[in-house]
């Protein structure tokens, strides 16, 4: 529900999508190695303004964007 409008617009994004402004990187990216032909990478965000919380794939399997709720 409280997720400001940056965040709305993310959810939207592609894979090449950035990150918004105030959007920044939470820990290190979990790399996956393991899925020939080819791995992918996972990247978890937090949001400074409403603190929504979002992982990036890049797995063409998943979402680019996944909104965590609360
Ligand atoms: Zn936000």
């Amino acid at each position: 529900m409280g997720i400001c409008s940056h965040c709305q617009e993310q959810v939207k994004k592609t894979h090449r999508g950035k990150p918004h402004q105030d959007l920044i990187k939470v820990d290190e990216p979990r790399i996956f190695t393991g899925a020939p032909p080819r791995g992918y990478e996972e990247q978890d965000f937090k949001c400074l303004i409403c603190e929504a919380k979002f992982t990036q794939s890049s797995s063409k399997n998943d979402l680019a964007w996944t909104l965590w709720q609360g």
